[in-house]
């Protein structure tokens, strides 16, 4: 194996490689936000909700997990309830989160689905060693074999721009699946409770060769990053939401310098579940 890449960290080098760099290499801690976490807590109880009997996955059943898988994350990370000065704000964020699970009954019936996975780690190593790895929200197996891979977004469907982002990212599971299991999966489609659009693409081999082929040039691009030490900045709109603008060149600031003792970027880095820059944005 020669290196490890998840769609997360290929779209944060994608978006910004300086950000990858504080990211992976650095590896400086980030605050949670709120639209993060909230994130993260609706995934969650959309997992949830598959554990219930068909019949039972109803709007209520979804809005009672609510506030159980919020209490189980602050358990899990007390630092969450920094989040929130008052009580005021915590229920307009539990608010929000009502309603894109509200939402999401709007965009499909959970009551006629069976899904074959969720929240699904991959993995999977290319010719060249490259591994490859990541979590699939669901997959969904019909009963002829064909596979659908869902990925539920709770911002709002993005510009052309950020669709192509986010697309990339599904595209880059379907090649992890297709190396896995030989077969192309039949459908992307990705889930954007924050304003009920869908979004369905139908991949081909065509298409994964050529992600294949991207992904291997973006791991030649870290590699050279990494020999050099020249980590570009680049500067977009995705700054707003990068919490690290007071040492980014970009932004007046001076990057710390590169750590003596370099992560090894063979191995699988548990924190793949951290939102990107851009579905921040989303
Ligand atoms: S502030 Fe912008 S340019 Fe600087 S590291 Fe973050 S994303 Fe990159």
């Amino acid at each position: 194996m020669i290196g490890t890449l998840s769609p997360s960290r290929a779209g944060d080098f994608m978006t910004c490689p300086l950000l990858y760099r504080f990211r992976v290499i650095d590896q400086i801690p980030e605050k949670p936000s709120r639209a993060a976490v909230r994130g993260t807590v609706v995934h969650s109880v959309l997992e949830r909700l598959f554990d219930l009997p068909a019949p039972g996955r109803t709007v209520g059943a979804a809005l009672d997990l609510l506030e159980p898988e919020w209490d189980r994350l602050l358990a899990e990370e007390p630092a969450y309830t920094d989040l929130f000065e008052t009580e005021e704000e915590l229920r307009g964020w539990l608010t929000e989160a009502r309603g894109m699970l509200e939402r999401y009954f709007t965009m499909e019936d959970p009551r006629r689905l069976e899904p074959s996975q969720r929240e699904l780690y991959v993995e999977a190593v290319l010719d060249s060693g490259l591994l490859l790895r990541g979590y699939v929200d669901r997959l969904d197996v019909a009963p002829s074999g064909d596979v659908r891979v869902v990925d539920y977004k709770t911002g709002s469907a993005p510009s052309r721009e950020f669709e192509a982002k986010a697309l990339f990212q599904m595209r880059f599971y379907a090649l992890v699946l297709w190396r896995l299991h030989g077969r192309v999966p039949r459908l992307l489609q990705l889930m954007y409770l924050g304003n009920g659009e869908i979004v369905r693409y139908s991949p081909d081999e065509a298409d994964l060769r050529a992600t294949e082929r991207k992904v291997e040039a973006l791991w030649e691009a870290i590699r050279r990053a990494l020999d050099t030490g020249e980590w570009r900045a680049r500067r977009s709109r995705l700054c707003d939401w990068c919490d690290h603008q007071e040492i980014c060149p970009e932004w007046g600031g001076t990057p710390p310098p590169i750590p003596e003792r370099l992560p090894s970027l063979t191995q699988p880095n548990r924190s793949s579940r951290r939102p990107v820059v851009a579905d921040a944005a989303g």
